[in-house]
């Protein structure tokens, strides 16, 4: 049975960048098998299911190539208080989830995620294999990095003393191993798993090194948080001597299937080593917004690294992070016309599934997997669609998507998420969220909190 959605604009974010215009996209198994004018393709494919397009856009959907999803747990908290985080706990929020309730906010990060565009996202975190069968259900592409690091982070956090233990790293690289023999290929091949090196002060030689040989035996991509903050820069200046970037570079982790993340406190040596390496730079335009930093993408970019686009904690809707950094580029660099809306768009999409390896999505072209959503342009913010690129960049919500399909499945129809239960899942993240947060706020009552939370049991999700 195939599929066709008709009488429709299609863009492609192919090589050309091409808008087709009264256009037709058609669909067998899970690939696309026809692209072009309307009345020819629908003539070509006389029996498929045909999908009504006039008013709306086919694009591929966004890749993600940054993210937390549990971290939903801290939305409107912990983006208020900086990188590091100036909150004093001891202890996270997240200490206080049982593995099931974990679960949930994986969960709510891939709702937020499909209900704003993203096909494809890379989860970054330790002991992913607590929830990957639950994002394998989602069904949309993920790249899980499961990460490994070999210092003792909470006494580097608390006294800026750097101890590095073997045996933590090892067992990041079993964790790594185990997920890949697990769930690599799962979710009818939806799932990858990769290797993440946490950040450069929090790796030594010896397990970068490891890491990297690891990434080459099981063929897979792998990622860091690179020059995230200035206390990271300090930290490996004071333990190696040297930047991070060039750190990286010494020990040869910078290579061309690494993704980069952040890439925001760094020299003009450093912005030099990882563009010759042609590293992939995931530009997480609105947390770095939220943090108070800009990286220089377009120094990135003429230096010779390729631009993906990430949203990392607390928010998952890649099209605020598109026009974030749309905003923030101009901004930084006084240039009222680049990035242009295709350039962030070509980032947000093609780009970025290829920085996760998923060189078969990412376009909408003939053979490709059937990766793709539907936007509705019949809206006050997005009439006239005469130059939609352009409109959505600047006036998209992510509400405007009202379909997603992935390898030919649907995963959203007509505003409904088909692969998730909804409304379960957004009572019980804030059910979960106000218990965890009460728990760690009244066993730390001398921690200062500059902020009121209602934690109180909210009425409208109980059980
Ligand atoms: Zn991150």
């Amino acid at each position: 049975m195939s599929t066709v959605v008709h009488h429709t604009t299609v863009v492609t974010a192919d090589a050309g960048r091409r808008v087709l215009t009264d256009a037709a996209l058609a669909v067998e198994g899970d690939r696309i098998i026809d692209l072009g004018p309307a009345e020819e393709v629908l003539a070509r494919h006389p029996d498929a299911e045909r999908i009504a397009g006039r008013g709306k856009v086919v694009m591929p959907g966004f890749a993600n190539c940054h993210t937390h999803f549990t971290l939903t747990l801290n939305r409107g908290i912990q983006e208020d208080f900086s990188f590091p985080s100036t909150l004093r706990f001891p202890r996270a929020a997240a200490d206080y989830l049982h593995p099931e309730e974990r679960e949930v906010f994986a969960q709510l990060g891939a709702l937020e995620a499909i209900r704003s565009g993203t096909t494809a996202a890379f989860e970054i975190g330790r002991n992913l294999d607590g929830y990957a069968d639950a994002l394998a259900e989602c069904g949309i592409r993920i790249v899980l990095g499961e990460t490994a690091a070999d210092l003792d982070q909470p006494k580097a956090a608390r006294e800026h003393v750097f101890e590095f233990n073997e045996a933590r790293g090892e067992a990041g690289l079993e964790r790594i191993e185990a997920l890949h023999a697990s769930h690599h290929g799962a979710g009818d091949g939806r799932i990858s798993v990769a290797v993440a090196a946490h950040a450069p002060e929090a790796v030594s030689p010896r397990l970068l090194r490891r890491l990297r040989d690891l990434a080459e035996r099981l063929d897979t991509i792998a990622t860091v948080h690179l020059n995230q903050s200035w206390w990271e820069v300090e930290a490996v200046r004071d333990t190696r001597g040297v930047l991070p970037a060039e750190y990286l570079f010494q020990q040869d982790f910078l290579w061309p299937r690494l993704v980069a993340g952040h890439c925001r406190c760094m020299g003009t040596r450093e912005v030099a080593l990882l563009g010759r390496s042609r590293a992939w730079v995931s530009f997480n335009a609105a947390i770095a917004a939220r943090r108070g930093y800009s990286p220089r993408i377009a120094d990135l970019a003429a230096a010779g690294s390729p631009i993906a686009m990430g949203s990392d904690n607390m928010a998952e809707d890649m099209v605020e992070v598109m026009r974030t950094g749309l905003f923030m580029e101009r901004v930084r660099t006084g240039d009222g016309e680049r990035p242009t809306p295709d350039d962030v768009l070509q980032w947000a999409t093609a780009n970025g599934h290829r920085a996760l390896g998923l060189e078969e999505s990412g376009s909408l072209e003939v053979g490709k997997q059937a990766d793709f959503i539907i936007v509705d342009t019949r809206r006050a913010h997005l009439v006239p669609a005469m130059r939609f690129v352009s409109a959505f960049v600047h006036q998209g919500q992510g509400r405007d998507v009202e379909s997603m399909m992935v390898g030919g499945r649907w995963v959203m129809r007509d505003g409904q998420v088909v692969t998730m239960d909804e409304d379960r899942t957004v009572r019980d993240a804030e059910r979960i969220a106000r218990r965890a947060w009460r728990q760690l706020l009244e066993d730390y009552p001398e921690v200062p909190f500059p902020v009121h939370l209602d934690t109180a049991e909210p009425v409208w999700a109980g059980e």
